[in-house]
């Protein structure tokens, strides 16, 4: 097993998520085995309990790990599959030790952070680093390790010590250390600064653990008499120096990387040279060309409560870009602050109201993602029924699906009511109720979380067809809350079709509305499985319904009906070939940049 270690300098923020996973999908290519680590060193046991404010989104996986998002990033990049123990937290390693204190383990021994903490962080990590995470037996060649936050940070220090006698275990050969920094350029002479990233490795080497390639953050590449000085004063070869400057899409963040020959620095660092095999990251290549040229618009409004950091929806951001670059649309999205569209801020800031709803009214699709708590929950029923009403697509996301439900028990049975007793405990309708296996006191971890299986309860609905005429599908979740199924019945009876169920048929999973030409709940999270190339099925059938394109992929789709249609395929098919493509601009939200 080798390791690769990405640490980060200067200031926080830099990509080094990104930069990770894109020196994982460039060492792929040369034919390696990649597997990832993320160490957060927070206290927090896991992101579970964390607000998407804080870090950005919760990430959840297969097995029910709530992770850091940069996991996601390495699950989209490297098309694999990992586990809650691939990200670290100090949190997660007191708890391990202090357990292994409580039994007794450490035989009447003073219990230390070196040598306790530092050998259970090392053990930790080459356990996991074994774990197969891409469906293939055996451990993989090659572990990324990314340690979150910035050289220096006294929260870190037990991890770089660790790190330091990690490389210093594994031997010369075996461990390689990318640092990722930040070459400011000051306007006023644009002149480009080495002086932070030499400060950061200063700090690095007196930790203990010297860099063997630098990744320099800047906003143009480096020049070459810059890349001399920092070879010089870094005492880093100049060839292992790379220049992450801005680009125009994450994609290009691989052939950029390629393009500076960092696979050979890695692999004469990791003494790999036998097993070299040149890259050709082709997908890689055409997708991110595809994306730069996109000019065909299609907008979505994303209703949600997080809408100021961007952050916090990554996945579903992620996975509207897979759709739409399958469709070779341009997306635009605009996130809507979903309280802004209730009565009291038009009362209270009519201004945003009016801004609110003039987005709402001008979106080509509507998405109302998962949440907790009641802030905004009127604001997202109204785009909801708003979405129903004028036959907008509409896709709602595990919150998104309760309050279709709970919009449409008000607005067609005519329950006023109507609600989930997550944000009214004494609701005389609960249309949504507490999940009997959840917790209210203890938050971590209580939720029905992970990959679960969902039935499809008949052939002839959009969403069966979207994802190929599948009997079932595994998608992860991350709930307290679910439809009352004792008013289901009532709901049918009124038009809603909820056609995908969980294996009792008592708990709801996907709910449709089959006269709308697309509106559609579910109480999994599918923007977790979205991969580039391989687009959650639904995301891309809210993409082409927004586009109006949805008919014909359904055609295909059920002419297949009863087999196991490849989505993927069928989605090729239709896509518009293009020649001639126009504006290069690229906008999506307020993501621009490497933090994407
Ligand atoms: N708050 C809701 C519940 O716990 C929805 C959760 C979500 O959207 N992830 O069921």
């Amino acid at each position: 097993m080798k390791y690769v270690l990405v640490t980060g300098g200067v200031v926080s923020g830099l990509g080094k998520g990104v930069t990770a996973s894109s020196v994982g999908v460039l060492l792929q290519e040369c034919g390696l085995r990649v597997t990832a680590i993320k160490i957060d060193p927070y206290l927090n046991t896991d992101a579970g309990t964390m607000s998407p404010l804080e870090h950005g989104e919760v990430f959840v996986l297969d097995d029910g790990g709530e992770v850091d998002l940069d996991l996601g990033n390495y699950e989209r990049f490297l098309d694999i599959k990992l586990t809650r123990d691939n990200n670290i937290t100090t949190g997660k390693i007191y708890q391990y030790v202090l357990e292994k204190e409580r039994k007794g383990d450490y035989l009447g021994k003073t219990v230390q952070v070196v040598p306790h903490i530092t050998d259970a962080i090392q053990e930790w990590i080459e356990r996991v680093a074994h774990i197969p995470v891409d469906g293939k037996s055996g451990p993989a060649d090659v572990c990324v390790i990314e340690l979150g936050g910035t050289i220096g940070d006294i929260e870190s220090m037990s991890f770089i010590e660790a790190l330091g006698q990690f490389s210093y275990r594994v031997g010369a050969g075996n461990f390689c250390l990318i640092h990722v920094s930040l070459v400011p350029v000051l306007s006023v002479v644009g002149e480009q600064k080495t002086k932070p990233t030499q400060h950061s490795v200063r700090g690095l080497r007196s930790l203990g653990l010297t860099p063997d390639i630098l990744a320099c953050r800047s906003t143009t590449a480096l020049e070459e008499n810059v890349k001399g000085k920092l070879s010089q004063f870094c005492q880093v070869p100049a060839e292992n120096i790379v220049t992450l400057h801005d680009v125009s899409n994450i994609w290009q963040i691989p052939l950029l990387l390629r393009e500076q020959r960092a696979h050979e620095a890695i692999f004469k660092v990791l003494k790999l040279n036998g097993r070299a095999q040149e890259p050709s990251l082709k997908e890689w290549t055409s997708r991110a060309d595809v994306h730069d040229k996109l000019h065909e618009p299609v907008r979505i409004a994303v209703v949600g409560k997080y809408t100021d950091l961007s952050d916090s929806y990554l996945s579903v951001l992620k996975a509207l870009v897979h759709s739409s670059v399958h469709w070779r649309k341009k997306l635009f999205v605009d996130w809507i602050p979903a309280s802004d569209l209730e009565e009291a801020t038009k009362r209270e800031n009519p201004d945003s109201f009016k801004a609110a709803w003039k987005l709402l009214k001008g979106a080509d699709g509507v998405l109302v993602p998962g949440g907790f708590g009641d802030r905004g929950v009127e604001g997202k029923i109204l785009a909801a029924k708003y979405s129903r009403e004028n036959r907008i697509p509409f896709l709602g996301i595990c919150l998104g699906m309760q309050v279709a439900v709970i919009e449409f028990a008000r607005s067609v049975l005519g329950v006023q009511d109507a609600n989930s007793t997550e944000f009214d405990p004494n609701a005389k309708n609960p249309y949504v109720i507490f999940m009997p296996e959840g917790s209210t006191t203890h938050m971590g971890g209580t939720m029905r979380l992970g990959s679960r299986r969902t039935y499809f309860q008949v052939n002839d609905c959009k969403s069966a067809k979207l994802y190929g005429c599948k009997k079932f599908i595994d998608e992860r979740h991350r709930h307290r809350y679910e439809v009352n199924p004792d008013l289901v019945a009532k709901l049918e009876n009124a038009g809603l079709s909820f056609t995908g169920k969980d294996e009792t048929g008592r708990r709801m999973e996907i709910v449709e509305l089959p006269n709308h030409p697309f509106y559609i709940g579910v109480q999994f999270h599918p923007e977790f499985k979205s991969r580039p190339g391989k687009p959650s099925p639904l995301f891309s059938g809210l993409i082409a319904a927004a586009c109006g394109q949805l008919d014909g992929v359904l055609q295909e789709a059920s002419k297949g009906a009863g087999t196991e249609i490849c989505t993927a395929r069928v989605f090729q098919n239709k896509i518009p070939k293009k020649s001639a493509f126009g504006s290069r601009d690229y906008v999506y939200g307020s993501c621009n940049g490497l933090r994407f």
